[in-house]
């Protein structure tokens, strides 16, 4: 990470704090490693976020709807979709300075460090052996790889390795009263299990038919080895999630599709198209067909936002076999084929899969900018959040020009009539510009400032946050004039 880069990201991370973006989970203790609390702002572009997603998912397709499953499901659950045995990453200690790390990550981090130096033969042979090792869960083959490219421990200096284990990233707990092992039950690493189970329940009582759609916005817990990169890799974090049914052999149509209508969901924010890649998964999932990332470039590379998966019949399949319950769908359409109905098959699924706190992240950096507006006799500077107004934390701020002469009781009167649609807020501290500042900081479209005109002819000044213009307009037509920039 270049010196400005590596900056930027700080800058970003400090102003996320200093304005009740993002903290640090119990930051009176000295935090909880890789946990966050979203404050005030925060929780607002939060929600927007889901919103955005929820309505171009739900609301836009007819044939998608929504649901909230539980985060605790029954312990078989996840033996069927393989997370007990399978969902683990490859830990190494380093036994002076008794620091875990994930094998694959100490290599990659090799592989980067040779491509740095222009050493391309050596790093992409590393590439190779790491991924065979990879592919043949050879741990002992890791272990080996880091000592041959003498790979030494970030913080102790050392290279001084244990072996490497199988380390599973589920949070388990205990429910009810009495603990054996029989009550052991599992948070959650994806929501979309709770989707799974569901499906039928969906389809039967929404009269779903195939293709179709379930999405769910929710909470999933992963013990990471290390937590990096600030809410990119957290312990705790939230996906909205898609999964979508489809008829066997159909799927690389719709694969495709959801592809291309996931990008453009993204870019339809006004992100620069360049910061965003697919990254197409070569080791595939024993149970995926097709599987692709959407990546975007972050002060710190290109790291993956979302997965696009094709997931085959697997979960569905699995979960019939350790449920005993028939998982089937009966499709009454006719395949040209055969002349006779499709019938009874267990669906294919297409999967969406995105982590909100990195679009959150990303949202941020894409909108955070240091304005120099110095002039030639004023050094002058603001630190503003070009957010998509959609999504900005709040949709207008009102300020009465003074504190005195009804101002402020003509401010709250404005007020009080836009707070029905839009999530406003008042402010009559210090001075005008001051209080500009303050709302750039959290991206606020628009300041309203009422005035001594404003008693007589009920205009006020509206003030545009990226272009700083003002502007006199009609008290009354402020509904229509933040409702037309901030609409979806
Ligand atoms: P990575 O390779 O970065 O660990 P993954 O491939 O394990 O991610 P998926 O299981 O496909 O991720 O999860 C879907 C999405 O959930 C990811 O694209 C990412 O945005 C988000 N996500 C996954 N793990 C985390 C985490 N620990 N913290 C925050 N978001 C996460």
């Amino acid at each position: 990470m270049s010196k400005s880069t590596d900056e930027l990201f700080k800058n970003v991370i400090s102003h996320a704090k200093e304005y009740g973006f993002v903290f640090p989970s119990s930051e009176i203790y000295d935090g909880l490693s890789a946990v966050y609390d979203y404050g005030q702002n925060g929780a607002e572009l939060k929600n927007n976020i889901k919103t955005y997603w929820w309505k171009a998912m739900v609301q836009m397709n007819d044939n998608i709807v929504g649901i909230d499953s539980a985060i605790f499901m029954h312990p078989k659950i996840w033996k069927a979709s393989g997370h007990v045995d399978g969902f683990s990453d490859p830990m190494i200690d380093n036994k002076d300075s008794k620091k875990r790390y994930r094998a694959d990550q100490l290599l990659e981090d090799k592989i980067a460090k040779y491509d740095s130096e222009g050493k391309t033969d050596k790093a992409e042979q590393l590439q190779h052996d790491m991924d065979e090792a990879l592919k043949a869960e050879d741990l002992t083959r890791l272990r080996d790889l880091i000592i041959e490219h003498e790979i030494a421990c970030p913080v102790s200096g050392t290279r001084n390795w244990t072996d490497v284990r199988q380390f599973n990233l589920m949070f388990s707990t205990q429910m009810g009263a009495v603990a054996d092992d029989a009550d052991t039950i599992y948070l959650r690493p994806e929501t979309a299990q709770g989707i799974f189970v569901n499906y039928l329940n969906v389809q039967k009582s929404g009269r779903m038919k195939i293709p179709f759609g379930i999405a769910q916005i929710g909470k999933a817990f992963r013990n990471e080895v290390i937590a990096r990169q600030f809410i990119i890799r957290m312990r705790e974090f939230e996906q909205m999630e898609m999964q979508f049914f489809v008829r066997p052999g159909t799927q690389k149509e719709w694969f495709d599709q959801w592809k291309a209508a996931r990008l453009k969901w993204h870019l339809a924010l006004g992100t620069d198209a360049a910061k965003y890649r697919y990254h197409e998964h070569t080791k595939l999932a024993h149970y995926a067909d097709a599987a692709y990332d959407i990546e975007f470039e972050f002060p710190f590379g290109f790291k993956e936002v979302e997965g696009i998966h094709s997931r085959t019949n697997f979960d569905l399949s699995q979960h019939e076999k350790f449920s005993g319950k028939k998982l089937q769908y009966f499709d009454p359409e006719v395949d040209p084929k055969t002349g006779k109905p499709y019938g009874n098959y267990v669906p294919y699924v297409i999967e969406t899969s995105i982590g909100l706190d990195r679009m959150f992240l990303l949202t941020m950096i894409n909108a955070y900018e240091e304005e120099d507006l110095s002039t030639e006799d004023k050094q002058d500077s603001r630190t503003v959040l070009h957010l998509p107004p959609c999504l900005a934390p709040v949709k207008a701020a009102i300020f009465p020009l003074t504190k005195k002469d009804g101002l402020p009781e003509k401010a709250r009167e404005i007020m009080d009539k836009l707070k029905l649609d839009f999530n406003i807020q008042y402010e009559e501290k210090d001075a005008i510009g001051k209080r500009y500042r303050r709302q750039d900081a959290i991206g606020t479209p628009f300041c309203i400032t009422v005035d001594h005109q404003t008693l007589e002819d009920n205009t006020v000044t509206i003030r545009h946050r990226d272009s700083m213009a003002q502007e006199r307009v009609p008290a009354d037509q402020l509904d229509k004039i933040i409702g037309d920039l901030v609409s979806w």
